[in-house]
């Protein structure tokens, strides 16, 4: 009797293991005129490894037994950590010659969300975002709301000065001197979005699949260079550049976030699969396809319950990858590369 019990035991414990879902991690770094003639051999090298940085650090809070929300959030702050991304460090700078950053996170387990927007001192807006989710009956707040918030939930505060980078200043300054340039000959009027003049979009977002089922998204950036007026792109908007529901998919998205917004970027994706039955590599593209058209540049990244993985982009090239075990891990940066 205590022989069957203990093999019946075994058996369900087994079933139990066999039946968690096998983690999974997607990341992008942005999306733009990334070409290979541009790029330099160490910039690529270390492009590369901080994604796999960033991904490892995500995966092993899923192999811990983590929730999605927490290995998204342990993932973007490494890339919001490095001055190479388009968020928190790296951030780009605004016309004012100021950081203003926006994150957003997702849980699809209960569909329950959070975003911050035009906040220029909390060190990484993604845990900001997550305190908005978590702590707060709110989902979005906005700058020194949201900085207040974030400082009642001692999250760690840095001055303005934390987020300068000479690069990033430098593209500023040459979107300006292109700008007066075209403002003189009166060709400005002819560009409709002058801040899009260095189509470089270096957001990042990352996407999680726990042991448990549950997906999560998430996004972070310092927007688009030369912004102005307090413009806020799809990176904080829950639907147009971050969207996560356990029964579709989660997704995160990266590019000229004016066209994400109008299109409901990232729900569209999980409408299509949800309404028309689409796998998500389809409903994905179907997407990116449809901006395209718009006339918006970018590309996403999508990932169902099942632990597939899509990432399409109209651009040159999308910093991106997928995690699926502790040696599937893979990087892609230009077009031709998966
Ligand atoms: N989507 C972002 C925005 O429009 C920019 C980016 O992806 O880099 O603010």
């Amino acid at each position: 009797m205590k022989r069957t019990l203990t093999l019946f035991l075994c058996l369900l414990m087994a079933g139990m293991a066999y039946s968690q879902t096998r983690p999974v991690i997607v990341i992008h770094g942005g999306a733009g005129t990334i070409l290979k003639e541009n790029m330099t051999p160490e910039k690529e090298e270390a492009i590369r490894s901080k994604m796999e940085e960033a991904m490892r650090a995500g995966y092993e809070v899923l192999d811990e037994g983590g929730t999605s929300t927490e290995a998204v959030v342990a993932t973007i702050k490494i890339l919001e950590d490095s001055p190479l991304f388009n968020a928190g460090k790296g951030a780009v700078f605004t016309s004012q010659g100021e950081n203003e950053l926006d994150a957003s996170i997702m849980d699809g387990r209960d569909r329950n969300a959070g975003a911050v927007a035009g906040v220029k001192h909390i060190k990484n807006p993604i845990t900001a975002a997550l305190a908005v989710m978590t702590s707060s009956p709110h989902v979005m707040l906005t700058g020194e709301g949201a900085e207040e918030f974030a400082s009642q939930e001692k999250l760690n505060m840095v001055d303005a000065r934390y987020f300068y980078t000479e690069n990033r200043y430098e593209q500023l300054r040459k979107i300006k001197e292109r700008e007066q340039a075209e403002d003189a000959e009166g060709s400005i009027k002819l560009r409709s979005n002058p801040e899009t003049a260095d189509e470089k979009f270096g957001t990042v977002g990352c996407l999680a699949l726990d042991k448990n089922g549950n997906l999560a998204a998430g996004t972070s950036t310092g927007g688009m260079t030369n912004k102005k007026y307090g413009r806020v792109g799809d990176s904080p908007v829950i639907g147009a550049g971050t969207y996560a529901d356990n029964a579709t998919c989660a997704v995160s998205a990266t590019g000229h976030g004016e066209y994400f917004i109008r299109s409901v970027a990232a729900y569209d994706v999980a409408a299509m699969m949800r309404y028309a039955d689409m796998e998500v590599g389809k409903a994905a593209s179907t997407v990116v396809e449809n901006i395209g058209e718009m006339g918006g540049s970018g590309g996403l990244i999508a990932l169902d319950a099942q632990g597939n993985v899509a990432m399409p982009f109209n651009t040159a090239g999308m910093y991106r990858g997928y995690m699926k075990g502790k040696e599937d891990i893979n990087t892609f940066i230009y077009g031709d590369e998966e």
